[in-house]
């Protein structure tokens, strides 16, 4: 009986708030219809030139003339290639809104008549770089929910805080620009927002609140012994043997001592050591990555690695190996308030449907930089394949759709780069305050 006052309250916000929704998503909706042919061309650009991490300059210098064109107040050289963009409009919270510039240093076989054949130096090598994680969808989403929110300021007020982030795939960027005074010279956003196409059907949005991706860690372990004759062990110490055994034993810190509830991974990506076969090396280096959702796992697993690396030296009496453990990014916390009210808002404009609750990925993602400053954030999915293909590849053998990093990732242009950037309008306008309120 005391439920009833309530839901007839909601029932009456409801039925007055949803025609004002319901509006913002078709003005939203019909403004990017419009604006789609430039958003095709900026694209096209962005994804056939794509750049490094921390080399972003071509890329940065376009996005910065886009927003200046705008009336975005815009600096540039934020965290090395960064870029913040300041758009006031009244009395009402600052949004931040990122994107990521950077490509990835591999090649593209998309097919598309705009593939990327550009090359930049890494490590002072020549290397091929393509857009192959759909950064270039999201810098293109980015522009245009400026553009939008720009032609609706007659709606809102607040400001805005637009930053394109520099080296997100080496997870270096968002702590640059915060190093460089992203929150004490440009101030500390009330909300911040980012998005990441994924291999769903456009059209649909994925989210949730709480750890949305993973903490990564990575280790980097020198085991040392004593070189010799491959025929005479005995006279040697072998490091060969010292690192198989960690390469087997440090899984049993995931299978034996960790939660099995929890989320947890050790992958050891590279072995190296010795030259021929017939020779004991003196010393093997081991290379992984360590990935956890909570502190908690993450403390014990790194724990763990180093445990069993000084234990599997120990057991063949050799020297204490050189173990490093570094801190990469930390998991993306989504506010759950915000996370809430944004989905709902997303709900109401795409349908219950096409907006899911998906669980969190094992990447990790630098984003989670600025919502561990405090900042209330969240991080979100939309969809860059057709519903059909998407369908076709969940079947049992069904041909699988290019996930990102995929040289075949291949988003199709028009429907994600509009799915992406209805969405991100929406979230944006949904928090900034409703003039005469
Ligand atoms: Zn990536
Ligand atoms: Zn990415």
């Amino acid at each position: 009986m005391t439920l009833r006052p309530l839901s007839a309250l909601f029932a009456l916000l409801f039925s007055a708030t949803l025609p004002a929704l319901a509006q913002d998503a078709k003005a939203v909706a019909a403004g990017i219809d419009a604006m789609y042919p430039q958003l095709d061309a900026i694209y096209k650009d962005l994804h056939a030139h794509p750049e490094l991490a921390f080399q972003e300059v071509r890329t940065a210098a376009k996005l910065a003339a886009d927003l200046r064109a705008l009336g975005f107040e815009v600096t540039e050289k934020v965290g090395k290639t960064g870029i913040v963009a300041i758009y006031k409009n009244g009395p009402g919270p600052t949004v931040l809104v990122r994107t990521e510039m950077d490509g990835l240093p591999m090649e593209e076989k998309s097919g598309f008549a705009w593939a990327s054949r550009a090359h930049a130096q890494l490590d002072g090598k020549d290397t091929l770089v393509a857009h192959s994680c759909g950064h270039d969808v999201h810098m293109t989403a980015w522009l245009a929910t400026a553009r939008t929110l720009v032609a609706m300021k007659a709606q809102w007020q607040g400001t805005l805080m637009f930053i394109g982030q520099p080296a997100e795939e080496i997870v270096a960027g968002a702590k640059a620009m915060i190093e460089d005074g992203l929150f004490t010279r440009f101030g500390k956003p009330d909300y911040a927002f980012a998005l990441h196409s994924w291999p769903h059907a456009y059209g649909t949005i994925g989210y949730n609140s709480g750890p949305v991706s993973s903490n990564s860690d990575a280790l980097e372990i020198t085991f040392k012994g004593r070189g010799g004759h491959g025929s005479a062990p005995d006279k040697a110490l072998d490091p060969v043997m010292i690192a198989a055994r960690f390469v087997v034993d440090v899984q049993t810190v995931i299978s034996r001592e960790k939660d099995p509830k929890e989320f947890g991974v050790v992958t050891i990506g590279a072995i190296n050591g010795g030259s021929v076969g017939n020779i004991i090396p003196d010393s093997v280096k081991v290379r992984g990555t360590i990935r956890s959702y909570t502190p908690a796992v993450r403390e014990k697993i790194l724990a763990g690695v180093r445990r069993v690396a000084n234990a599997s030296a120990a057991m063949a009496d050799a020297p204490a190996p050189d173990v490093q453990l570094i801190a990469g990014g930390a998991a993306i916390i989504n506010d759950e308030q915000l996370t809430t009210r944004t989905a709902g808002v997303l709900k109401q404009a795409f349908g219950d449907d096409k907006v899911w609750r998906m669980p969190a990925m094992t990447a990790s993602e630098d984003f989670s930089q600025f919502a561990n400053a405090g900042i209330p954030a969240m991080f979100f999915f939309t969809g860059v394949y057709s519903p059909q293909a998407v369908a076709e590849a969940e079947k049992p053998g069904g041909k699988p759709v290019a996930f990102n990093h995929s040289p075949y990732y291949a988003p199709v242009p028009e429907p994600s780069i509009k799915t992406a950037a209805q969405a991100m309008s929406l979230a944006v306008l949904n928090v900034l305050n409703k003039p005469g309120k």
